[in-house]
């Protein structure tokens, strides 16, 4: 899936984000932010003065994850200094993943850039990832090569959950965890997110059909606030993998995973039957007295179950996309002469 990586640095030349339809900003950079106050200002600065230089229309979408601390009030300074800026306040702390779905669904621009609030993210890599994006990519996923944080803990985990999820999803990228990627929004936009998913937009975007690339970013040792992660963290995405796995793989057709389980059950129990049967009539074992019978008959429930399990699963799935209206496809372009 990865195309190639490079190095390069990004001469200063203007890229331009061309929106197919006509949106108040090319770019919106969406960031979530819990207990940063130290760090928004310095941030905002280096972001504006990044975006600037580039050239492209651009708006920043904070989304105060419920702090405790003065990040509320900086970000309302930063608002009302600053036309580029949108804060939107949560009521409470729902978790990086809500807040960036709320910022989503605020933002405007024909690309959308994540990145994390605390200054480990480099504004400077944002020109980079908009090259890529204009050379035609729907995702670049950024990947912190030289990674400031503790090995035990954070990377080691971090490594074994990038394997893990490459190896699952089939999309081979070196680091799910680095918020700063950058999405077109038709592959962003109809994302629902829940858990940790945040991690998992590169997999779940290229299983609808979205081209992907990945770039080395720059990585700085958090210098205020702290992190709100530990190891937990990696398990939750870990089972958040299985579920979207399942979802992508399955969801419109889950009778196929039940229904292909319960088969197999069924025709394992019918063995297991065929054998008791068997020694009955050329062993003369009793059938009462044989352990076997147990097994047979446990293959043959546990079969059925899985089949209706199957059954239940797809009227789910129905209602789950036709109450929604969602298709099962996913539409790159149409080509026609009339106009739409
Ligand atoms: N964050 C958030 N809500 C939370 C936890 C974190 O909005 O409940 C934000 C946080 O402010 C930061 C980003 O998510 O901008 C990543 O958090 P952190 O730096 O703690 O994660 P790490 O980089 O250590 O994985
Ligand atoms: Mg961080």
């Amino acid at each position: 899936m990865v195309h190639e990586m490079e190095r390069q640095v990004e001469k200063e030349k203007p890229v331009s984000v061309k929106p197919t339809e006509q949106r108040a900003v090319a770019l919106s950079i969406v960031i979530p932010v819990f207990n940063e106050e130290d760090n928004l200002r310095p941030l905002h600065e280096k972001l504006v003065e990044v975006c600037l230089r580039v050239g492209v229309s651009f708006e920043v979408i904070y989304v105060d994850d419920g702090s405790k601390d003065g990040s509320l009030t900086v970000l309302e300074a930063l608002a009302t200094n600053d036309a580029h800026v949108k804060v939107i306040q949560l009521r409470r702390n729902f978790g990086q993943t809500a807040a960036i779905a709320a910022g989503v669904d605020a933002s405007q621009g024909e690309v959308v850039i994540l990145m994390d609030a605390d200054m480990q993210n480099d504004p400077e890599d944002i020109p980079r990832l908009l090259a890529k994006i204009q050379e035609g990519y729907d995702v670049v996923s950024g990947w912190r090569r030289n990674r400031k944080d503790r090995f035990l803990t954070r990377r080691l985990p971090s490594n074994m959950a990038n394997k893990l999820i490459s190896v699952v999803s089939g999309v081979r990228l070196h680091d799910y965890g680095c918020t700063l990627k950058a999405y077109r929004r038709e592959v962003i936009q109809g994302i629902r997110f829940y858990g940790e998913m945040h991690r998992l937009i590169p997999a779940y975007a290229a299983w609808m059909g979205a081209s992907i690339t990945e770039i080395e970013v720059t990585h700085h040792p958090r210098l205020h606030g702290r992190s709100k992660y530990g190891l937990s963290r990696t398990i939750k995405v870990m089972l958040d993998l299985i579920t979207v796995k399942f979802l992508s793989s399955f969801a419109t057709k889950p009778i196929y995973v039940f229904g292909m389980a319960g088969l197999l059950m069924l025709a394992a129990g019918a063995l297991v039957g065929a054998i008791v049967l068997a020694q009955k009539f050329f062993a003369d074992v009793f059938v009462h007295r044989n352990p076997l019978l147990l097994l047979a008959v446990f293959l043959f429930i546990l079969g059925v179950q899985l089949i209706m399990m199957g059954l239940l699963a797809e009227i789910n799935i129905r209602t789950y996309y036709e109450s929604q209206n969602k298709p099962i496809y996913s539409v790159r372009r149409v080509i026609s002469q009339k106009e739409p």
